[in-house]
């Protein structure tokens, strides 16, 4: 456990001390239609007036790791990875557009599962992220195995290990 967890605590909504933390499995909403479980989520549970938390160590490392597990899947990427992966780097649809060499409507209608990316921009775009992120564990190779279809979002469960945040099978 992190340091931040110890101590005693107060509710931030009722200011009740009657604050229980613990580790557990939280499903974290990443668009309407797709969450992933986070298996070590700090929950925080008031007896004071029922209210329920949920923080997470190393936030940007989670992110990252849930971007590594995306652009290493062996389907064309969904169009809600394809939002969290451009708002995980930052870029606005514009910004995106132009660093793919698309016109914006086309990233737009890509997020809304109005067209399917295409193979080109599905490859660059998962590239633009491990630069990013760092291609550690990234399998070049494996790009030449994705597949043409359409893909759903990923179905992912992340787990904090040694203060790693890695895919848990
Ligand atoms: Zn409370």
């Amino acid at each position: 456990m992190s340091k931040q967890n110890k101590g005693p605590r107060k509710c931030l909504d009722c200011g009740s001390s009657r604050v229980t933390t613990k580790v557990g499995a939280y499903r974290m909403k990443l668009a309407d239609s797709w969450a992933v479980t986070v298996q070590d989520a700090i929950i925080t549970t008031c007896e004071g007036c029922a209210g329920v938390g949920v923080g997470f160590q190393n936030l940007d490392g989670l992110m990252r790791a849930i971007a590594a597990a995306v652009v290493a899947k062996p389907t064309r990427l969904a169009a809600e990875e394809i939002k969290f992966l451009r708002t995980h780097l930052g870029y606005s649809g514009v910004q995106l557009a132009k660093l793919l060499g698309v016109g914006p409507p086309t990233v737009s209608r890509w997020e809304n599962g109005h067209e399917p990316i295409g193979a080109v921009p599905d490859r660059l775009l998962r590239a633009l992220d491990v630069i990013r992120d760092g291609a550690e564990n990234f399998d070049v190779e494996a790009l030449a195995a994705i597949g043409d279809k359409p893909g759903t979002p990923l179905r992912l469960r992340v787990r904090i290990k040694d203060g790693v945040w890695q895919a848990a099978a």
